[in-house]
């Protein structure tokens, strides 16, 4: 028996990670569940699952998951942060992050000082600090296996090759829902708008990054990391299909390409059972009736990816300030605070107004979130 532990168990990723665990339940236990503050689905999961610790940051007082936790002997974490101190507590064979935005860095900190691997699905986290992650995960030999898709392609592709035999990276990506808008209306999209992915059914923040293609930009910085290669040796290309997951370009000419159909719940599966694979009843495609297109990105469409270029030259801390400001950002869109287009101008005023720093330490990035926070809190 595999022992993992899901934080963000209530999310998108965290939810189809538990079916997945349900339809594997021979080889899985689940030893610790986290969310921010969805005290029900919670419940339910602790009550299926009875794993070892449950953590949340909100709860009302009295919420039926408190006797459950103690009836059954579990540990319940409350209060600020119960994601971080259950990451640095817990004892399992496998983490898997899917905390969104950057409330997931401690907690990947915290797994790789302990030694555990991790399943990273919290891109923002490697954004913020690949710099401190990848060195620390190599000298604690830890594994990080990646839940992206994209990422989770070109793993597979790599196994069995050198690096140096790699030649370009090719990430995929759909293009979002926006890709065949007229541009003059884009001030008018609405969130209902933006929150529907035409190929994948996502989180919130996810759903609204990929429509700005900000999670292609974070992709892009996420993939540098994990296989420590830099963005002129990554190309991003749209494919509106979403079958082709990633491909690797080798110095030979020739290519790898991952295929599969559109479904989180195979790279969660590939995440939890590496390095061996397990069925899955997602189904198979059906070459015959498919239709394959690739194309360029606009730079007009998509001001985030040009942006993001800069930034990376820029070096230092300047991704790390994109991605916090992101969050807030996002959900000042979400909220109908500002429009579709604001998004990107507060971006690039935001990034202006933090200093750069050299190379950020955890508290340093920790406390550039509190500062971003207070900034957005006060506007
Ligand atoms: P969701 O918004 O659906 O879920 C987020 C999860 O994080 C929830 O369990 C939520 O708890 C929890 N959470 C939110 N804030 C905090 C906090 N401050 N402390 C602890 N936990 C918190 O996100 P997704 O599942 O869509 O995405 C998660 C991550 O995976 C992101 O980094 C995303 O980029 C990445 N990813 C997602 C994909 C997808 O298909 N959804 C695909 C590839 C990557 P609560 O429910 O209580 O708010
Ligand atoms: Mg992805």
């Amino acid at each position: 028996m595999k022992e993992v532990c899901v934080l963000g168990s209530t999310g998108s990723i965290g939810l189809q990670t538990l079916s997945v665990l349900k339809e594997n339940d021979n080889s899985f236990s689940l030893v610790g569940i986290s969310c921010h503050s969805n005290a029900d689905i919670i419940y339910q999961q602790t009550k299926e699952f009875k794993p070892r610790f449950v953590a949340i940051d909100i709860i009302e007082k009295d919420h039926p998951l408190k006797d459950l936790c103690s009836n059954n002997n579990i540990e319940l974490i409350i209060g600020e942060n119960s994601s971080s101190i259950l990451s640095s507590k817990i004892k399992a064979d496998l983490v898997l992050n899917a905390i969104v935005g950057t409330s997931g860095l401690e907690p990947t900190f915290n797994i790789i000082n302990n030694g555990i691997d991790l399943a990273i699905s919290n891109k923002e986290s490697l954004v913020l600090a690949g710099h401190i992650i990848m060195p620390l995960a190599k000298k604690k030999n830890v594994n990080i296996i990646p839940v992206d898709s994209e990422h989770s392609a070109i793993y597979q592709c790599m196994i069995g090759e050198k690096k140096d035999s790699v030649e370009k990276i090719i990430l995929t990506g759909s293009g979002g829902p926006f890709l065949k808008r007229d541009l003059s209306t884009f001030k008018s999209i609405l969130p209902e708008e933006a929150l529907k992915h035409p190929n994948w059914d996502m989180g919130k923040k996810i759903s609204i990054d990929s429509a700005t293609m900000m999670n292609k930009a974070l992709e892009l910085i996420e993939a540098m990391w994990l296989f420590d290669i830099s963005y002129e040796e990554i190309d991003i290309v749209i494919h509106p299909q979403s079958i082709v997951h990633s491909m690797v370009y080798f110095k030979d000419g020739s290519y790898k390409a991952h295929l599969g159909v559109p479904d989180m719940k195979v790279p969660i599966l590939y995440a939890l059972t590496f390095p061996n694979r397990s069925s899955s009843n997602v189904g198979s495609l059906d070459f015959k009736s498919l239709n394959l297109s690739f194309e360029k990105p606009e730079n007009e469409r998509y001001p985030v990816l040009g942006l993001s270029e800069k930034l990376i030259k820029d070096g230092g801390n300047r991704v790390a300030v994109m991605s916090i400001a992101n969050d807030y950002i996002v959900q000042q869109f979400l909220d109908k605070k500002i429009n579709f287009e604001d998004m990107f101008t507060t971006l690039v005023d935001t990034v202006k107004r933090f200093e750069n720093d050299s190379s950020p330490s955890i508290e340093e990035l920790i406390t550039l979130d509190k500062n971003i926070r207070l900034y957005f809190n006060s506007k």
